[in-house]
């Protein structure tokens, strides 16, 4: 994939943002540099990672958390997830390290799994929404550790969307939803993962899921049933309030499309592929024609995103099975239907 190498400031409206370029892979040093220093200062400062883009603040500055919140419209008991540039920033944001912790963040990171533990003190009340835990991840983008590394104070980052709305998998979806309440985003393309992280509360014996997402049950060694997690898992606030909705209904199909499918058929008169270029003027928007669960995952979001813009009035999904990933992608076409 050709990705610009230079950065700098771009010429489309961005509602404010600065707007920083980088290369996926190899990010430029000065644009990193300047977006770790608004970081330092206490300015908000959006990101790519592997599952979503975040939303930076510093956060042990309960100021610019509380801007995280105000720029999202984020309910004040949904926690942020704290994001480091290491497995021995963990040890500085808890108050012990149980052992499970430790096992989970060398298995798993950099990566999309988010460990709850419980909190050091000192941690500002609003990031951890006030619980006595804090939730922490160390992200597998290069642009993420790379800021995370250049800013070096932990960063809050939930997704980088006004709250309810689908998570932005793209600078473009950030600038959307938040271009004129923030002081930069930094474009490093598309992100890979497409769902957000696994939260897990990481202090007892087992894992226990308390978000599905990005890191599948399977791969934790846990089993198939649904023990806990899922609607409304009562140890993660955030999977209470409503989320992933576009401005338009979201249908569900089963694999295969069944009656649904037939029903949208007649209604666009076509079938499009996810990948493909979202017509403009139809009323249904019918997303099939992926592999798996892997590139649903990646393309939901921007999906949802390009229907709202195209002018659709319904998006219907084909399901997919809700094993491995699919349970995740699951979980967030049944929210965006929901809302
Ligand atoms: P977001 O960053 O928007 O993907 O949301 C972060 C998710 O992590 C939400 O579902 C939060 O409720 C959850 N979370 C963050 N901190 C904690 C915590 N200390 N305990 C349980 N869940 C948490
Ligand atoms: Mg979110």
């Amino acid at each position: 994939m050709p990705a610009p190498t230079i950065a700098g400031v771009s010429s489309p409206p961005t509602g404010g943002a600065r707007l920083l370029r980088v290369d996926p892979l190899s990010p430029d040093r000065a644009a990193i540099s300047e977006a770790a220093a608004v970081l330092r200062s206490g300015g908000l400062v959006a990101f790519p990672t592997e599952t979503v883009y975040g939303l930076g603040a510093r956060a042990d500055d309960a100021a610019a958390v509380t801007r995280v919140f105000a720029a999202k419209g984020r309910p004040a008991d949904n926690p942020l997830i704290v994001h480091v540039a290491g497995v021995d920033d963990l040890g500085r944001l808890a108050a012990a390290l149980p052992p499970l912790a430790i096992e989970l963040a060398t298995r798993f990171w950099p990566g999309p799994l988010t460990l709850v533990v419980d909190a050091a003190p000192g941690i500002p009340e609003v990031t951890v929404g006030g619980l006595s835990t804090v939730a922490v991840r160390v992200p597998a983008h290069p642009v993420a550790l790379a800021l995370l590394a250049a800013a070096g104070v932990p960063v809050a980052a939930p997704s980088a969307n006004r709250s309810g709305r689908p998570s932005p998998t793209a600078a473009a979806h950030v600038i959307a939803d938040l271009g004129d309440r923030i002081d930069v985003v930094v474009d490093g393309g598309p992100c890979r993962v497409g769902v957000e992280s696994t939260v897990v509360d990481a202090r007892a014996a087992v894992p226990v899921v308390l978000r599905e997402g990005a890191v599948s049950r399977e791969q934790l060694g846990l089993p198939d049933g649904d023990p806990g997690a899922g609607e409304d898992a009562a140890g993660s606030p955030g999977t209470r309030h409503r989320h992933y909705a576009p401005r338009c209904a979201v249908e569900i199909a089963p694999p295969g499309g069944g009656p649904a499918r037939a029903d949208a058929l007649a209604r666009v008169g076509r079938k499009v592929g996810l990948v493909a270029p979202v017509p403009a003027g139809g009323d249904v928007l019918h997303l099939a024609a992926y592999a798996d669960a892997r590139e649903l995952a990646t393309a939901l979001y921007g999906a949802l995103r390009s229907a709202e813009e195209a002018g659709m009035d319904v998006v219907v999904i084909e399901s997919v099975e809700p094993v491995g990933l699919g349970r995740a992608v699951m979980d967030r076409i049944r929210r965006a239907a929901a809302g």
